[in-house]
C-alpha cells in the first residue's frame, strides 16, 4: 500500500475493488428502487382495474333497476306471463351484477354501501311485491313506491361515484409512481455513467498516463539515453515499477561505468608486459654477450607467463559469468597440491619464507584438482605480490570432521576494511597504483571454491597482513560392506 516515498498510494487492485463495490452497490440500490416501485405501480393499477369494474357494474346494476321496474310496469298494467319471466330474468341481472360488484370492493365503505344496497333493493321489491298483491293501480303503485326505489338508485349512484373517486385516486397514483420510476431510472443512468466516466479518468490518469510515460522513457533508456529516467507517478504498481526501472537503471550505470573502468585497468596492466617484451626485444637484438642474451630470453620468457596468466583468467571469468565453468571432480590429497605450489614459488622470490604446515593423514577433498591448484596458486601468488617487503608466507592444511581447511596468510600490506566486501567481485575497477594482474583472481578462486561447495573468506589487519581460509568438503572413501573380503595389493 505504501509507495517508497511512504506517502499512501492506493493501489491497483484496491482502487479495481472499491470500483466493483461501488457500481454492485449502485446497482443494488437500483434494483431495489425499481422493484419497490414497480410492486407500488402494480398495486395502483390493480386498485385501478378493480375500480374500474366496480365503477361499470354500478351502472349496469342502475339500468338492471330501471330495466326492472319499466317490466314490472308493463306486468302490472297488462299481466302477462312472459312479462314476469321478463322482469325475473332482469332481477336475477340485477342481483348478479350487485354479487360481482362484490368480489371487486375495495374498502370497508363500499362494503358498507353494498349492504345498504341490497337492503334497499330488499325493501324496494317487497313493497312492490305488497302493493301488487293488493292489485293497487299503477299510478298509486308508482307514487307509493317512489320513495324505496329514488333511495336504491340514490345509494348506487353513490357506489358509482365513490368507485370513481378511487378510479381516479388510483390513476393519479400510477401516474406519480410512473413518473418516480423515469426519475429514479434517470438518476441511475446518470450515475453510472458518471461512475463509469470517472473510473475512466482516473485510469487514465492514475495508470494509462504513467505508463505511455515509462514506456517512453524506457525506449529513450533503450535508443541509448543513459540519463533517462521514469517519474514515479500514479497507482502504487505503476510507481513501483517506475521506481524498479530507475534502479536497475542506476545499476547498469554503474555497472557500465565499473566496466570501463575494469577495461581501462586491463587495458593498462596489459600494457606493462607489452613495453618489457618490446624492450626485451631490442635488448635481445643487441646482446653482446650469450649471457645477456640467455638474461634476455628470461625476462622475456617471464613476460609471456604474466601475458598468459592475465589472458587466462579473463577467459575463465568470462567461462564463469557464462555459467560454463567446467569442474571435473574425483578425489585426491589437498596436501599434494599445496607442496607442489610451494615448491613451484619457493624459487621465484628467496626474500618470501614459503612454509606448509599439513596434516600427518590424507587430507581428502572430491574435487577438481587443476582448479583447485589455481586456487592454491592464487592464493599463495597473491601473497608474495602483496608482501613486497618479504616475510613469512604460512600455508596450512588441517582435516576435521566434515571439512578440509586451507588457509594462506602472509605478513603484507594487508586490505582496508573497505575494500575487502569487493576483492571477490569480477570486473570492479581498479586502483591506479594496484600491482599488475586483470584483478580477476579472486572473483575466480570465490566461483570455484562455491563450486565445490564450498566457501572462502578473509581476515585483515592493515598492518600486519592477510589469511585466506578456504573450506572444502572432506571427501571420506566408501567403507567396505561388512564381511567383505579385502584384498591386499
Ligand atoms: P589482482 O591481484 O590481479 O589485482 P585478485 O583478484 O587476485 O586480483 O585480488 C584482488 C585484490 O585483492 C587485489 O588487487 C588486492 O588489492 C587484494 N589482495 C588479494 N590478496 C591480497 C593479499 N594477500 N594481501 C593484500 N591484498 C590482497
Amino acid at each position: 500500500m505504501f509507495a517508497r516515498s511512504g506517502r499512501r498510494v492506493p493501489t491497483i487492485r484496491v482502487l479495481a475493488h472499491s470500483a466493483v463495490a461501488a457500481s454492485v452497490l449502485v446497482t443494488v440500490l437500483v434494483a431495489v428502487g425499481l422493484i419497490g416501485t414497480s410492486a407500488r405501480l402494480e398495486s395502483a393499477t390493480e386498485t385501478m382495474f378493480s375500480n374500474a369494474q366496480s365503477f361499470a357494474l354500478a351502472r349496469e346494476a342502475q339500468i338492471a333497476l330501471l330495466m326492472y321496474q319499466r317490466i314490472s310496469n308493463l306486468y302490472t298494467v297488462t299481466p302477462d306471463a312472459e312479462l314476469d319471466e321478463a322482469r325475473l330474468e332482469m332481477l336475477d341481472e340485477l342481483r348478479r351484477t350487485l354479487g360481482s360488484t362484490e368480489s371487486f370492493v375495495g374498502s370497508d365503505d363500499e362494503q358498507r354501501l353494498l349492504g345498504e344496497i341490497a337492503t334497499r333493493l330488499d325493501a324496494y321489491l317487497e313493497e312492490r311485491s305488497l302493493l301488487e298483491a293488493r292489485n293497487v293501480p299503477i299510478d298509486e303503485m308508482l307514487r307509493q313506491t317512489q320513495s324505496t326505489f329514488d333511495q336504491v338508485v340514490d345509494a348506487l349512484d353513490r357506489l358509482h361515484d365513490m368507485n370513481q373517486e378511487e378510479l381516479l385516486s388510483a390513476q393519479s397514483d400510477a401516474i406519480g409512481w410512473n413518473r418516480l420510476v423515469s426519475v429514479y431510472a434517470g438518476a441511475a443512468v446518470v450515475v453510472l455513467v458518471c461512475g463509469v466516466l470517472a473510473v475512466l479518468a482516473g485510469f487514465n490518469r492514475a495508470v494509462l498516463r504513467p505508463i505511455l510515460a515509462l514506456h517512453e522513457t524506457i525506449t529513450r533508456f533503450r535508443a541509448g539515453s543513459a540519463d533517462a529516467r521514469a517519474c514515479a507517478t500514479g497507482l502504487h504498481e505503476v510507481r513501483e515499477l517506475a521506481l524498479v526501472f530507475n534502479e536497475m537503471a542506476d545499476a547498469l550505470a554503474k555497472q557500465r561505468e565499473s566496466q570501463l573502468a575494469f577495461l581501462a585497468g586491463v587495458a593498462h596492466d596489459l600494457k606493462n608486459p607489452l613495453q618489457a617484451l618490446r624492450f626485451g626485444i631490442h635488448a635481445l637484438a643487441a646482446a653482446r654477450s650469450r649471457a645477456e642474451h640467455d638474461r634476455t630470453l628470461d625476462t622475456l620468457d617471464r613476460q609471456v607467463d604474466r601475458l598468459e596468466r592475465m589472458v587466462d583468467d579473463l577467459l575463465d571469468a568470462t567461462r564463469i559469468e557464462a555459467g560454463k565453468l567446467e569442474i571435473r571432480l574425483e578425489p585426491f590429497d589437498l596436501r599434494v597440491v599445496v607442496v607442489d605450489m610451494i615448491r613451484l614459488y619457493a624459487p621465484t622470490s628467496p626474500e618470501h619464507d614459503l612454509d606448509a604446515q599439513l596434516p600427518a593423514e590424507p587430507a581428502l577433498v572430491e574435487g577438481d584438482p587443476l582448479r583447485l591448484e589455481q586456487v592454491v596458486s592464487n592464493l599463495l601468488s597473491n601473497a608474495i605480490k602483496y608482501s613486497p617487503r618479504g616475510g613469512a608466507v604460512r600455508v596450512a592444511v588441517e582435516a576435521s570432521d566434515g571439512e578440509v581447511l586451507l588457509s594462506v596468510a602472509d605478513e603484507g600490506i594487508g586490505i582496508e576494511p573497505a575494500q575487502r566486501a569487493e576483492i571477490f567481485l569480477p570486473f570492479r575497477p581498479r586502483k591506479v597504483d594496484a600491482p599488475a594482474g586483470a584483478g580477476l583472481g579472486l572473483s575466480i578462486v570465490r566461483r570455484i571454491v562455491e563450486a565445490h561447495g564450498g566457501r572462502i573468506e578473509v581476515e585483515s589487519n592493515v598492518a600486519g597482513g592477510t589469511l585466506f581460509r578456504v573450506a572444502l568438503k572432506r571427501y571420506v572413501p566408501p567403507q567396505p560392506a561388512p564381511g567383505a573380503q579385502i584384498r591386499s595389493p
